[in-house]
């Protein structure tokens, strides 16, 4: 079927069967074959622009805040005092921006696949790609699994911005991938990962937190409301080896007028607390700790 019709584009894929998410488009901005991915950038009419990996919507100016302020701030605020963030994928950019404004963090290094998603992301999503400016940053062009396994650092927040579990994402789903985490962390350090809905993918979501599960003593998997992902909605799955944690209670807890400093728009700590709550059936699926 064909992702383009009539001025609209369609994401349309097996990982949601049946249901699909259109855009009205002004213009293809980008449009070209990576070694990985296809890559595409469409200016839309009500999103502003949108930066499509595979015919899969990966972020759009218009909501891109509420994925990346809860990816980051629900770890960085769990751990309370990171100095050294790791993240795993999130060529955009917008993981590093945020990550970048959290007081304590004094290093963040970012392993991505994927040289020209960041390339396209600096040209087109500048406001994203922002992430890239910081003096903390550094780029690592390389597979996030192959770094994991070949390298000695220890991180306070690991960050896992991926593509879904397809392409070269899919090794990033696996319990092998949370051993290499937990490798990767130190004393009291915390994971966070996207990791899909409850409502078209509540299979993977379940088979995602049990490999996780059985890695790290503590998990819990938090939702987010993100419009131009499938149902509207996303979740990530936190882990610890830190058995004290309780990710419902931030370490961490900014106050109104921080959070306005910190210009964040969708995390607030009562977010933060309350993202944890889950409809019964999903509650029933996911047996927490
Ligand atoms: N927020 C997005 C979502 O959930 O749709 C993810 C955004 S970010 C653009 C995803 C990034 O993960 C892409 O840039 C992709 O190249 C990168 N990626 C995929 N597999 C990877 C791997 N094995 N190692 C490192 N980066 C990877």
């Amino acid at each position: 079927m064909n992702s383009f019709r009539n001025g609209w584009f369609s994401e349309i894929n097996d990982l949601w069967p049946g249901i699909v998410q259109s855009l009205e488009v002004d213009s293809i901005l980008y449009n070209d074959y990576s070694t990985f991915q296809h890559i595409m950038v469409l200016q839309t009419k009500s999103h502003g622009r949108v930066l499509i990996l595979d015919g899969i919507i990966q972020c759009t100016e218009k909501d891109e805040f509420s994925y990346q302020e809860m990816i980051s701030f629900l770890p960085l605020c769990s751990h309370g005092s990171p100095k050294r963030v790791l993240i795993i994928g999130g060529g955009d950019g917008g993981v590093a921006r945020e990550v970048a404004k959290y007081p304590t963090v004094e290093k963040i290094v970012q392993v991505e696949i994927d040289a020209k998603v960041v390339e396209v992301s600096k040209k087109f999503l500048p406001h994203m790609a922002k992430g890239y400016e910081s003096n903390q940053h550094e780029l690592i062009i390389e597979d996030g699994f192959k770094y994991l396994k070949n390298q000695n650092d220890k991180f306070d927040v690991i960050i896992t911005d991926s593509s879904d579990p397809v392409g070269p994402a899919k090794l990033l789903f696996e319990k092998e991938y949370f051993e290499l985490l937990k490798c990767s962390l130190r004393t009291n350090g915390v994971i966070c990962c996207q990791a899909g809905t409850i409502w078209t993918n509540m299979d993977q979501v379940e088979k995602h937190f049990t490999a996780c599960q059985s890695v790290f003593p503590k998990v819990n998997y938090g939702i987010s409301s993100v419009p131009t992902y499938p149902t509207g909605q996303i979740g990530f799955l936190l882990g610890s080896i830190d058995d004290c944690i309780d990710f419902k209670q931030p370490r961490k807890i900014f106050s109104e007028s921080e959070l306005d400093n910190l210009n964040l728009s969708y995390y607030s700590s009562k977010i933060h607390e309350s993202c944890f709550i889950l409809p019964r059936f999903a509650e029933k699926n996911l047996k927490r700790n």
